[in-house]
């Protein structure tokens, strides 16, 4: 790859910037600067510093996000804020994108990579990923709906969704809930409450597969997996 659009997808700035820094020496690949912006190197193999720094190339980024209520799981929208647009511009040269759909006024654990694979995998209903929220639901929650998630259920249009666990951990005027589903149907959640006469108040995602959402995170605030993290999820 030429050497100014690695360092341009790594996040150095602009081609134009980028070439400015090579121009002036400023990039030494094992050991020798170079200043043409057209050497082809592989950063996998060689070593890059810029300014002194060795860059630690990475082709992929994973970051987990506390998304907040009144954002959508988007990458671009006239008039929405997205949930990219949340995350620091250092990360624009990767693209990176949400792994499936959480609504609106749902919070909780959103995925964002540039990882088109592993997002696949991640989506595709052949794998059965477990997705686990929690919720607050108006009205009392009864073992009868446990059941009724357990069977499937219809949806108004006629879907019938895969087994769900339902757990409750308090029933009351509103009700405490945590859910599994492993699937991603459009507001599925809302719907099959909606279906047993109930209404969700509140949804919040805790899990995607094994991976958890970092309970030090607040509202709004996202960072990178750790390696550990992505492997679960591969
Ligand atoms: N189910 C819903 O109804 N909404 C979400 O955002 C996620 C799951």
């Amino acid at each position: 790859m030429r050497l100014d659009k690695v360092l341009a997808n790594q996040g150095f700035g602009s081609r134009k910037i980028v070439k400015q820094l090579i121009k002036k020496g400023k990039v030494v690949i094992d050991g020798k600067a170079i200043r043409d912006s057209s050497h082809h190197v592989n950063p996998e193999e060689s070593e890059i510093t810029v300014n002194g720094v060795v860059l630690d190339y990475r082709e992929f980024v994973y970051i987990m996000m506390n998304k907040p209520k009144g954002v959508i799981s988007a990458t671009k929208d006239k008039k929405e804020t997205c949930v990219t647009d949340l995350i620091d511009t250092q990360y624009e040269p990767f693209s990176v994108f949400p792994v499936g759909r959480l609504d609106k006024d749902t919070v909780g654990l959103m995925l964002l990579t540039n990882d088109g694979d592993l997002a696949h995998r991640l989506l595709s209903p052949q794998k059965h990923v477990d997705k686990l929220y929690e919720a607050q639901i108006k009205g009392q929650v009864t073992e009868d709906d446990v059941h009724a998630f357990k069977e499937g259920i219809e949806l108004e249009d006629g879907y019938v969704t895969k087994p769900a666990q339902l757990e409750i951990i308090k029933s009351d005027d509103i009700s405490e809930v945590k859910v599994t589903i492993s699937e991603g149907k459009f507001h599925q959640i809302r719907r099959m409450f909606s279906s047993r006469g109930h209404r969700v108040e509140e949804l919040k995602r805790l899990k995607i597969g094994s991976l958890s959402l970092d309970s030090s995170l607040e509202l709004g605030d996202y960072r990178e997996l750790s390696q550990e993290e992505v492997k679960v999820l591969q």
